[in-house]
């Protein structure tokens, strides 16, 4: 039933059996990545796909390296909703813009397809504890499909995560410590020589599996809008692996002749830690580290550096057609306000996918007649103090008496 074959590396092309649980090229150390004989796709596979909604991201399973015989760990994740927000893109002189909430996810992110799919296919293979280190997204995420799944979960967190999202972490029981750092450099290096060891991790790129469930997006993208391709998606970069597996996912349409072509792909950062943006702007194929993580409300995307130098998100994003947008703390803020008028909640680095959009007319790189997704990656609830501090504040108070009500509410119905 999947179509998954065998792992690949990047570097050295060496090829690793989908039946061990292995993070990085055994040989070389380089990102290994799942590759899939679509050739054999069944006849039929997107309609039999609609027909089973309901097991959300599992429906695509042929297209998921899980083996057959594997029970997903699921609390309920996928089919998120594709909101068309023509207020919205009136404002932004926009015709079609849609956000794809995946702040409606289980746990408020869009962390929960890849730790969905991690975390089934970790277990299947025997693994009874696991670590990843969060910024608090992935860590409530990875946290809680562990708690469903009986793994030990341990989770390092950065400076940057609040104290909600690391209570929500613990609230699913992960033992949680909070990282000492000077770059994120550091922790990719420690990363590396943990999987080296033999440590198996969950971080994203460094764990082959988890970003392969994001390729869902693209699948479920295209069905919301009847197997019409966006022109241009819009996603959040951290560590990339949301607009990865996503690129991956479109690529994997056109293969299979569900669709004939493929969107431009933007990837979003904070203007003042964008080591993607730096090195998109100066033609280079990896990313240096610069910038500071501590000087942006986006908290979950913040990070000086970025795991194995970026290489794959910039090539997605040539490859597309795209770019690398880095947005000012002003625009994130704007994002946040102009996403709740197309009534969705983002926290700041959700909503830089917004704030992007204001740049990209301005600039004129998204034409008025671009059917734009921008990924709305987690709910505003997660980082709470940000959400207070953007929001505008309550008008006053008012005495709860039937006539200081009339003087500030309209009468919708005449009295007869
Ligand atoms: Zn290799």
């Amino acid at each position: 039933m999947s179509l998954a074959t065998v792992m690949v590396c990047d570097d050295c092309a060496h090829e690793v059996s989908l039946s061990t649980l292995v993070n990085l090229c055994p040989r070389c150390g380089g990102l290994l990545e799942v590759q899939y004989d679509l050739q054999a796709a069944p006849a039929g596979l997107a309609q039999r796909a609609r027909e089973r909604r309901g097991e959300g991201m599992w429906r695509w399973r042929e297209l998921l390296p899980l083996p057959d015989d594997a029970t997903p760990v699921s609390l309920g994740e996928g089919d998120t909703p594709l909101l068309a927000t023509p207020d919205l893109g009136r404002r932004l002189g926009l015709e079609r813009l849609l956000l794809k909430n995946d702040g409606l996810m289980p746990t408020g992110s869009f962390k929960d397809r890849g730790f969905a799919l991690a975390v089934s296919f970790a277990q299947h293979l025997g693994a009874t504890s696991g670590f990843t280190y969060s910024s608090g997204n992935a860590g409530a995420s990875f946290a809680a499909y562990c708690r469903r799944a009986g793994i030990d979960a341990t989770v390092f967190v950065e400076d940057a995560a609040n104290e909600t999202k690391v209570a929500a972490i613990t609230l699913y029981g992960a033992e949680v410590l909070r990282l000492e750092y000077d770059t994120s450099a550091q922790i990719f290096e420690t990363l590396d020589e943990l999987a080296r060891e033999g440590y198996y991790s969950f971080v994203n790129f460094v764990n082959p599996i988890r970003h392969e469930a994001m390729k869902v997006y693209a699948y479920e993208i295209c069905e919301q809008l009847d197997w019409e391709v966006p022109d241009v998606m819009v996603h959040p970069v951290g560590t990339g692996g949301g607009i990865w597996g996503a690129w991956k996912g479109f690529n994997e349409l056109r293969e299979l002749g569900l669709i004939d072509r493929v969107p431009r792909m933007v990837g979003v950062q904070a203007a003042v830690c964008a080591p993607l943006v730096d090195a998109f702007d100066n033609g280079r194929d990896h990313t240096i580290p610069t910038g500071d993580a501590g000087a942006t409300m986006a908290q979950s995307i913040a990070g000086d550096t970025m795991i194995h130098d970026g290489r794959r998100v910039l090539r997605a994003i040539r490859d597309s057609g795209g770019r690398a947008v880095g947005v000012t703390e002003d625009e994130i803020a704007e994002g946040m306000l102009l996403a709740g008028l197309g009534a969705v909640a983002a926290e700041p680095s959700a909503a830089v996918s917004v704030a992007a959009l204001l740049r990209g007319r301005e600039e004129g790189w998204l034409e008025p007649d671009d059917t734009v997704v921008s990924v709305i990656t987690a709910t505003a609830l997660k980082q709470p103090g940000a959400l207070q501090a953007v929001a505008p504040r309550p008008s006053g108070v008012v005495a709860a008496t039937a006539q200081a009500w009339k003087d500030t509410i309209r009468r919708e119905t005449a009295h007869s």
